[in-house]
């Protein structure tokens, strides 16, 4: 492996911003936090596609993948992330590597693909994606895209995480750490405020970051740069200017948040808009930082004064589905931020949540769900699909939120299933999005659908199959 890459990597398993890494010992740090796959399993993208994840919505650059087409296909828009504006991040560019480059080499290739898209599309900056195979043949992508950025005057951004280096998470992570390498700190931002906020870790999936800026606005706060969700390359060039930050997945950039307040002393909390309580807490947490380091005073009683509008206009909102939907069961398979906000987002919709998996939480996030659930909650660390079959067709659930990969199984109990992760097609984030999430859940659970596909089957109805033969 490239010894640029290793160091980044090994760098990136000394996390001082996260609790259980700092409990492991020299040699295990050294390994990450990586599980060995159960033969069978699925194995979720590789390193290269969690830093497409980590970067592609960066709306309005090129992303250029080096390396042969499926890669492009691969980790093409897997996010569902939105843009209030530039549209490149939507045009896939890759190198298309084919044998011949294998055998000599693919850097001229790459090098005249970065002049194709600065003279076809003018962009800001175009961001290099080293793969696999590129980084076997010995592409030196750091090296073409240094040569690219002094002869075109552009910045070229190298992002080398290849498929092999390790699973989607470390990928999100060393995606990012290309941001704190060539990006952050290198312009200026046209004006500061004293209430610059950056959000780290938000992907805008489905619009859900246009739920909460709206609510930030009304209290005079800005965000400069959002990593990585509709975000713009020069907001993130300028983002070291930010007053406070807030971490919404701490899985994906803790990095990110913990280097940017080392290395220009932005603070950082990390916190949830899914949920009337977690959105409220979110925005005391961030009035009160930002008062801290000089914004108004004023700005706390003027938070507390829009929440107080916003959740009485939130609960007057819900209650119209209290009737309906209180006393239902809901089990919930997803994983990291989401399996205790969206727990207290569910239990304040008047849901009863059975079970939340923790397969890919932190002992933080454990930590939370006992807060919010009590020391009984049930948390799953690893279900099988079987398990999950017959607590829904025993009723011990009525309703599984999880992604699209176990979205089968409820549908062979024949019960009712949401979508809660990134595939998703609605915003579910503060005081408007808990109010889209039970409508949805409403619809989802309360579709006669369900009274159809659970009758028996003309065929095996014998007094219907009777009445046939008369
Ligand atoms: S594992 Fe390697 S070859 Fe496969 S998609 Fe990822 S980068 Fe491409």
């Amino acid at each position: 492996m490239d010894a640029r890459v290793s160091a980044r990597i090994q760098n990136v398993f000394d996390e001082p911003g996260c609790e259980h890494n700092q409990q492991k010992g020299e040699r295990e740090k050294k390994k990450g936090c990586a599980r060995q796959l159960s033969p069978g399993a699925a194995a979720g993208g590789c390193a290269f596609d969690g830093a497409m994840i980590a970067l592609q919505p960066i709306v309005d650059v090129a992303h250029l993948v080096h390396g042969p087409i499926p890669c492009a296909g691969h980790s093409w828009d897997n996010r569902n992330s939105a843009s209030s504006g530039a549209k490149l991040y939507r045009t896939g560019f890759t190198t298309d590597i084919g044998e011949l480059d294998v055998i000599y080499g693919g850097e001229k290739r790459l090098f005249r693909a970065i002049r194709e898209i600065i003279e076809k599309y003018d962009p800001p900056a175009v961001f290099v994606y080293q793969t696999c195979v590129t980084a076997l043949i010995g592409d030196d992508i750091e090296a073409v895209c240094e040569r690219a950025s002094e002869r075109f005057g552009k910045p070229v951004i190298p992002v080398n995480v290849p498929g092999f280096v390790g699973p989607k998470n470390l990928g999100n992570k060393l995606g990012a750490e290309a941001l704190l390498d060539y990006v952050v700190g290198r312009e200026e931002p046209e004006l500061t405020t004293p209430c610059d906020i950056n959000l780290i870790g938000d992907y805008n999936v489905c619009g859900e970051q246009w739920q909460i800026k709206p609510l930030l606005e009304a209290l005079g706060i800005r965000v400069l740069a959002s990593f990585s969700g509709d975000a713009r390359y020069r907001d993130i060039a300028s983002s070291h200017r930010a007053r406070a930050a807030m971490l919404l997945c701490s899985k994906s950039m803790i990095n990110v948040a913990r280097k940017m307040e080392e290395r220009w002393g932005i603070p950082f909390f990390e916190g949830s808009f899914y949920g009337i309580s977690d959105t409220s807490k979110s925005l005391r947490d961030l009035a009160r930082l930002l008062v801290a380091r000089g914004a108004p005073a004023d700005l706390v009683p003027r938070t507390e004064a829009l929440i107080g509008v916003e959740e009485a206009r939130a609960h007057a909102r819900l209650a119209a589905w209290r009737g309906r939907l209180s006393g239902r069961k809901a089990l919930l398979i997803t994983g990291g931020v989401k399996s205790w906000s969206v727990v207290s987002a569910l239990q304040e919709a008047g849901l009863e949540v059975v079970g939340t998996s923790v397969k890919k939480s932190t002992p933080e996030d454990k930590e939370r769900i006992r807060e919010i659930m009590g020391e009984d909650a049930h948390m799953i660390e690893n279900m099988k699909p079987r398990e999950m079959h017959a607590m829904l067709s025993e009723a011990r659930a009525d309703i599984m939120l999880s992604g699209g990969r176990t979205q089968f199984v409820a549908l062979k109990a024949k019960m009712p299933w949401l979508d809660i992760n990134q595939e998703r097609h609605y915003a579910y984030a503060g005081y408007e999005g808990i109010v889209s999430l039970v409508r949805e859940i409403d619809k989802t659970i309360n579709n006669p659908v369900w009274a159809a596909v659970r009758m028996a089957a003309p065929w095996d109805d014998p007094e219907e199959m009777a009445g046939e033969g008369e």
